[in-house]
């Protein structure tokens, strides 16, 4: 039985579980956990398969899917606050063939839309990730570039970490970032779509939620809707640093932020 949406965030719209080889557990602990751990939702955005096993070996295999919708079934029957149904998507040039009849075939609640490399099959393999190009400037470009496409797809809700390069790379200075970011931010508040703060970049190197607070601010200047996530690939980090991030969107001059269900937004009020 599905369960009504939460009138107040934060949710937590950002775990993973086993299925994607890097991530501990199944949907029902991370939905535990989130009880515990004091958030109104938690969303299962495991990382999304495609026909064409783009990054395989750190997703759910296509023929894993349908246990991965029954474990999140089964879960929503006694999980102890509402559990969404999502996936984490990457986009890569090409990704809408596949994807886009295939996020239409199932009743997700959210879509998490993610950049997590420059160019998987590029044949140079410093072109590849975003960690190895010796041209940083090349890699925040190309990143940018990226995250303003997947805006124009239509395919996704919410923009994933949005500036996830600085978990291998230093982030560029404010006035280049913004030369960087604008294009992006602004097709993500045409396209309608939501951004995240991710807590996880506090334990990677940067050391520093994502996104940054100039993006953030920049995106609420534009409007654009505002979940969180904690990116658990274990249920102890379910709602990780929360307060932290409720601190960071009221910095950036978020007084609200959105819920989902059946891919639809709705603006909700941030908690006091
Ligand atoms: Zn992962
Ligand atoms: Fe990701
Ligand atoms: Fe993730
Ligand atoms: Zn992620």
């Amino acid at each position: 039985m599905s369960k009504s949406t939460p009138a107040a965030l934060p949710a937590d719209y950002h775990t993973h579980n086993r299925l994607c080889k890097h991530a501990e557990d199944k949907p029902a602990a991370y939905a535990e956990a989130g009880a515990r751990a004091g958030v109104t939702a938690v969303a299962a955005t495991d990382h999304c398969p495609t026909d064409e096993r783009f990054g395989i070996e750190h997703r759910m295999e296509l023929e894993d899917f349908p246990t991965y919708l029954r474990w999140v079934r089964q879960a929503q029957e006694d999980a102890p606050l509402p559990l969404l149904l999502g996936v984490e998507a990457d986009y890569y040039r090409g990704c809408e063939r596949f994807l886009a009849p295939w996020l239409d075939r199932h009743p997700f609640d959210l879509v998490l839309g993610s950049v997590h490399f420059l160019d998987y099959w590029a044949a140079k393999p410093e072109d590849r990730t975003l960690a190895d190009h010796p041209d940083r400037a090349h890699i925040w470009r190309t990143y940018f570039t990226l995250i303003g496409e997947l805006a124009g797809t239509g395919l996704y809700d919410i923009v994933a970490h949005l500036d996830l390069p600085k978990k291998f790379i230093p982030p560029p200075g404010e006035r280049a970032l913004r030369e960087l970011a604008l294009p992006a931010l602004d097709r993500i508040a045409e396209a309608g779509l939501a951004i995240e703060i991710n807590t996880s970049g506090l334990n990677h190197a940067c050391k520093e939620l994502y996104p940054s607070l100039p993006l953030l601010t920049w995106a609420c200047e534009r409007g654009i809707g505002l979940t969180f996530g904690s990116d658990a690939h274990s249920p102890a980090r379910v709602g990780a640093d929360f307060d932290r991030a409720l601190a960071w969107a009221r910095a950036a001059g978020y007084r609200e932020g959105v819920v989902f269900e059946a891919r639809r937004a709705r603006r909700v009020p941030l908690p006091p």
